[in-house]
């Protein structure tokens, strides 16, 4: 059995630039031992995958990557071995998505506002079915010509606070780890130095935060042993992940981290315990 894993993964059904297949085919050669496909506020990359799996494939675990808020700040909770059929998840899932989509158009009808040539068309058939986010329009402006590169779609537009910026629905931090409980799964704080969010662990923990995502490509060896000792003050779970989005240059392999499979165990007792206790 192989020793490593990666619990962060996106396919196009979010951000991502491989599409479930090509996913799969790229965790087949990078020889961990079991992966999580982690989109953001959807589970259709993890339910394609799961329906391509053959018997000799690494384990893939239930994984979704919520956008929440804490104290008014963005925050990514990642859920793990979770029923990824749980109806109330679902549901929630859904309304996301529909909202993200009312957002996408809100945020392209500034854009026009603003003078671009730019349609919501566009942008929907870039995402081709995938849950809208910013780097659809990104995308979807940079091909139309409206900017001459991808990240200028969002420091002149589309960026936080930029004038064609509109809000993302979200959870509190605490709704959403209620509802990753109440499906059966583990809560993770990903990435805690991207967002922020270090200060908010300890509030979070008391809140039911199960675990934190220690190994991560933009973590220093000495922000890994800061969290490694806050996992352990507060009794959380360590988990990692590559954040594999597929952009070539820019992201790093699937199975960087060697994140250690022991630490699967671990996730996969506490799963139980939730369980046991619904
Ligand atoms: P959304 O979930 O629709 O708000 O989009 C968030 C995504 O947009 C992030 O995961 C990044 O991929 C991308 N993004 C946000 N801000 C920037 C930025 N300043 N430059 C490049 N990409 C960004
Ligand atoms: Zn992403
Ligand atoms: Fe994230
Ligand atoms: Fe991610």
């Amino acid at each position: 059995m192989t020793r490593f894993i990666d619990l962060h993964l996106h396919t196009t059904c979010s951000d991502g630039i491989s599409t479930p297949k090509e996913l799969l085919s790229q965790v087949r050669h990078s020889g961990v031992g079991a992966f999580s496909v982690t989109d953001h506020d959807t589970l259709v990359g993890y339910h394609a995958i799961k329906e391509m799996l053959e018997p000799n494939d690494p384990e893939l675990i239930p994984g979704i990557e919520l956008s929440a808020l804490v104290a008014d700040k963005d925050l990514h909770l990642l859920a793990y071995c979770f029923d990824p059929l749980h109806e109330p998840l679902l549901e929630r899932i859904d309304d996301f998505q529909q909202k993200r989509n009312i957002r996408g158009q809100q945020i392209v009808e500034r854009l026009q506002s603003l003078g671009l040539k730019i349609s919501f068309d566009s942008v929907e058939k870039l995402a081709d079915g995938a849950v809208i986010g910013r780097p659809h329009i990104a995308r979807a402006m940079y091909e139309s010509g409206c900017i001459s590169s991808y990240e200028e779609a969002f420091y002149k537009y589309i960026g936080n606070d930029k004038p064609a910026y509109v809000h993302k629905a979200k959870i509190t931090a605490r709704e959403a780890i209620k509802l990753v409980h109440d499906a059966g799964g583990v809560a993770v704080m990903a990435h805690p130095y991207i967002l922020q969010m270090v200060s908010h662990i300890e509030d979070l923990a008391a809140d039911g935060l199960d675990g934190i995502e220690v190994y991560y490509p933009t973590h220093s060896n000495q922000e890994i042993s800061y969290l490694n000792n806050i996992a352990d003050r507060f009794n959380l779970l360590v988990t990692g992940g590559s954040d594999f989005h597929g952009r070539p240059g820019k992201d790093s392999a699937i199975g960087s981290q060697s994140v250690p499979i022991e630490l699967l165990e671990k996730i996969k007792v506490c799963a139980q315990t939730i369980r046991g206790n619904n």
